[in-house]
């Protein structure tokens, strides 16, 4: 980072580090929780044969408005949504910068809990938005009066929450959104709700796509990178009133969804059968991960999510290399005595299970 010191960038970018989970290569990757079980065959036929037809017109620009693509989306996510309540980008990342760039920006102010998506202060840097960092208990959980509490005090433009949250993997009850929604009014803040993770929890779960009618300050944001294990393909989006995309159409580059991306994601919806089969057996793995974590003494955090977060370590360093010393990668968060690992198929999970139990033992 020391070259930088020498080139004209902007005094907020300076010192920064950025987003950089290890990509290493490694047997057994638990590290960014993406659906490990890979794209099954029929729907790789599928999307093959959708790119394959796209290519056709790919002298052309594709359709700005990826209209069938949202109409798709708007099917998927059901609760009576159309598809202008729906809007897309490359990754559900490049949605959340939208967002900040049409309502955050120079002067204004966005506000999330830690520990959360560490993308979030980031994007708030990159688009000049403050990032103001919110409180949770000690046991990382986040009640409806705490946090409409923190709304009313730092009236900022935009709340992010992310539910089930990353790292902890736990979900936000609807009386949090709906507390913060209300605490909102004041400062009239965008309130986004990152469900990354949503088709992962626990059955009864409620989304907060079913809070969507009548606030039109909420967003719920979804991506196909984790549950519909199609994290290469980049393919975010959200769910809001229509006149939230009208606000996005204003900040995003023209065509920013590639022809490819567009057939990829359309033929990956058609086939949502087939790539969210496997849903089921991560929540078994997710579940067995906390059980068996228990029983080695350790603290895992309830799990909506397709990762476990747990502390009690008393050396998680040693841990962590460890593992990678026997070709496991997890994520070191960077919170003290914790570490978090995705949950992978049974003989992924196996592996890390029992390399754990070794390394606790030594
Ligand atoms: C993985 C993840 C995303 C997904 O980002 P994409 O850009 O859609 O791949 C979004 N939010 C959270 C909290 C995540 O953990």
């Amino acid at each position: 980072m020391e070259r930088l010191n020498s080139l004209p960038l902007r005094d907020d970018l300076r010192g920064q580090h950025p987003y950089g989970a290890p990509q290493l290569d490694v047997p057994i990757l638990l590290n960014v929780n993406e659906n490990t079980h890979g794209v099954p065959e029929d729907a790789r036929e599928a999307i093959l044969k959708a790119v394959d037809a796209a290519l056709t017109g790919l002298n052309r620009y594709p359709d700005r408005e990826f209209t069938e693509l949202r109409r798709a989306l708007a099917g998927y996510l059901g609760h009576g949504l159309g598809e202008d309540n729906i809007w897309a980008a490359n990754g559900s990342n490049e949605v959340l910068q939208q967002i900040l760039q049409a309502f955050g920006g120079p002067g204004r102010s966005a506000l999330s809990f830690p520990p959360t998506y560490s993308m979030y202060p980031l994007l708030a840097s990159g688009t000049g938005t403050r990032y103001i960092a919110g409180e949770r208990a000690d046991n990382y959980d986040l009640s409806a009066a705490s946090a409409a509490e923190q709304v009313s005090r730092h009236a900022p433009n935009i709340v992010i929450l992310c539910s089930p949250n990353n790292p902890t993997g736990t979900a936000l009850g609807a009386d949090v959104v709906e507390a913060v929604y209300e605490a909102g009014e004041a400062s009239q803040a965008i309130v986004i709700v990152d469900e990354a993770y949503a088709e992962f929890a626990h059955t009864g779960t409620p989304s907060a796509l079913s809070l969507l009618p009548g606030r039109e300050r909420l967003i719920v944001s979804r991506t196909m990178s984790k549950a519909f294990a199609l994290a290469g393909a980049r393919l975010g989006y959200l769910a809001a009133a229509p006149e939230i995309a009208d606000a996005l159409r204003l900040v995003r580059l023209p065509y920013h969804l590639s022809a490819i991306t567009q057939a990829a994601a359309l033929a990956a919806l058609q086939n949502s059968t087939s790539l969210l089969a496997n849903v089921e057996a991560i929540k078994v793995q997710r579940d067995r991960i906390v059980q068996e974590l228990r029983g080695m003494g350790l603290r895992p955090a309830p799990s909506d999510s397709n990762f476990v977060f747990f502390g009690g370590l008393q050396e998680p360093h040693r841990i962590w290399q460890g593992l990678l010393d026997k070709g496991v990668l997890i994520r070191d968060v960077g919170i003290p005595g914790h570490l978090r690992v995705t949950a992978g198929t049974e003989a992924e999970t196996t592996a890390f299970l029992t390399s754990l139990r070794t390394l606790l033992a030594a």
